[in-house]
């Protein structure tokens, strides 16, 4: 029997974000304007932050939050080597070199004792870096106690890249009011999404107010003001800026989303508490930890093979649950492995051994609200009966 094939990802939206859509269109004004602002406005709220700026992409995001605390060429950043490309790439934007730290194996969350004794031996030669870019992987907030206070020591700024990680906490404190400036995605497979989308947050006015501008050509009052009876048609030009601004359309749909929240993460939750229970026991996986401090946004629901216990590697078992219908992804293939930084920046695949190690171990299973009680068994009845089929 044929069954049909179980994407990775579905994004949660219905008619409730259609009609929202809707309403938007009938009301003639499509780009940035009341709805971004009441997404900002009730974003900020739920992280505990005093700024929100929306954008289109938390790649924006990441890119306005170096520019506005002044990266410049030449300046170096540290980061995840365990990371999807636009982490690394804003950095590369400014001609800024990304200095990569390996990750702690348990939470494959850029190791903090690491990034300490790489920015003390930087800073003895006079390289100092300028910012450190932490990855809440899969959604499990890095240990931002470590990373602040080593940013702090040698003054460094934190920007997080929390793609993964919302609604997320660390200590009791949500992820957004805990760094310097906070990344967030609404692309289509994240916790949330607005089809394509970002948030950047921070307690900083004046970073704020620099995000905001330069995410519309650098002009210093808002476009949308400019055609509605508070405006005029004067403007200035402060900066060349981008154009990284989100629309009402897309703010509509993500104002939906917050409203579902809950019962979004409630079904996440019960999800991987079924994949918890169902591998727990075995032999075959190691799933990624989860610290008693924070509490886990589970964008991701990822197992590493234990190849022991296996006579199959991970390409091999990524193809066997694809020939029973599932589909899988691996985050991440890291950074350091990629042409571009391989060839750039001299790097070798043991330069980071954790991050290199996992990845040749490590699946995504499919983990979002829309999956039916039977397709979480389909999942776990495919990876149980493969580890099975190829035990060692
Ligand atoms: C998805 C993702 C991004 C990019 O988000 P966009 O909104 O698509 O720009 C950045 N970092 C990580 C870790 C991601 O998973």
């Amino acid at each position: 029997m044929k069954r049909k094939f179980m994407p990775f990802s579905v994004p949660s939206v219905g008619k409730e974000e259609a009609k929202a859509v809707a309403s938007v269109i009938r009301s003639g004004w499509l780009t940035t304007g009341g709805k971004a602002r009441e997404f900002e406005e009730e974003f900020k709220k739920l992280v505990g932050a005093k700024h929100a700026v929306a954008l289109s992409s938390c790649t924006a995001a990441l890119h306005l939050a170096l520019e506005a605390i002044g990266i410049r060429e030449g300046d170096r950043v540290m980061t995840s080597p365990m990371t999807f490309a636009s982490t690394a790439e804003v950095i590369r934007y400014f001609g800024a070199e990304p200095v990569f730290v390996d990750v702690e194996p348990d939470t494959l969350n850029i190791d903090h004792e690491k990034l300490k004794r790489k920015t003390e031996e930087l800073s003895a030669r006079g390289l100092a870096p300028k910012a450190v870019m932490p990855v809440h992987y899969a959604g499990h907030p890095a240990e931002m106690d470590g990373i602040m206070q080593v940013a702090e020591k040698y003054g460094m700024r934190v920007i997080e890249d929390a793609a993964h990680a919302f609604p997320a906490k660390y200590r009791g404190r949500a992820v957004g009011a805990i760094g310097d400036i906070t990344c967030f995605s609404f692309y289509a497979t994240k916790n949330i999404t607005t089809g394509e989308g970002g948030m950047a947050v921070t307690g900083n006015p004046q970073w704020a107010e620099r995000m905001r501008v330069m995410s519309l050509h650098g002009i210093s009052k808002d476009a949308w003001r400019r055609y509605s009876s508070e405006g005029t048609w004067r403007y200035e030009i402060t900066a060349p800026g981008y154009k990284y601004n989100m629309t009402d359309i897309s703010a509509a749909i993500g104002l939906e989303q917050l409203k579902k929240l809950d019962s979004l993460q409630i079904r996440r939750r019960e999800i991987a508490d079924s994949y918890d229970r169902a591998f727990a026991g075995l032999p075959f996986f190691k799933k990624t930890a989860v610290r008693r401090h924070v509490e886990h946004a589970l964008h991701l629901y990822v197992i590493a093979l234990n190849p022991e216990a296996l006579r199959i590697g991970r390409d091999g078992f990524v193809e066997e649950l694809k020939k029973l219908g599932i589909g899988t992804s691996v985050h991440f293939i890291p950074l350091h492995i990629h042409p571009y930084y391989k060839e750039a920046f001299g790097y070798g695949p043991e330069d980071f051994p954790e991050a290199f190690g996992a990845y040749k171990r490590i699946i995504s299973l499919p983990l979002y609200p829309s999956m039916k009680e039977e397709d979480v068994w389909r999942v776990i009845k495919a990876v149980t009966e493969t580890a099975g089929r190829f035990s060692a």
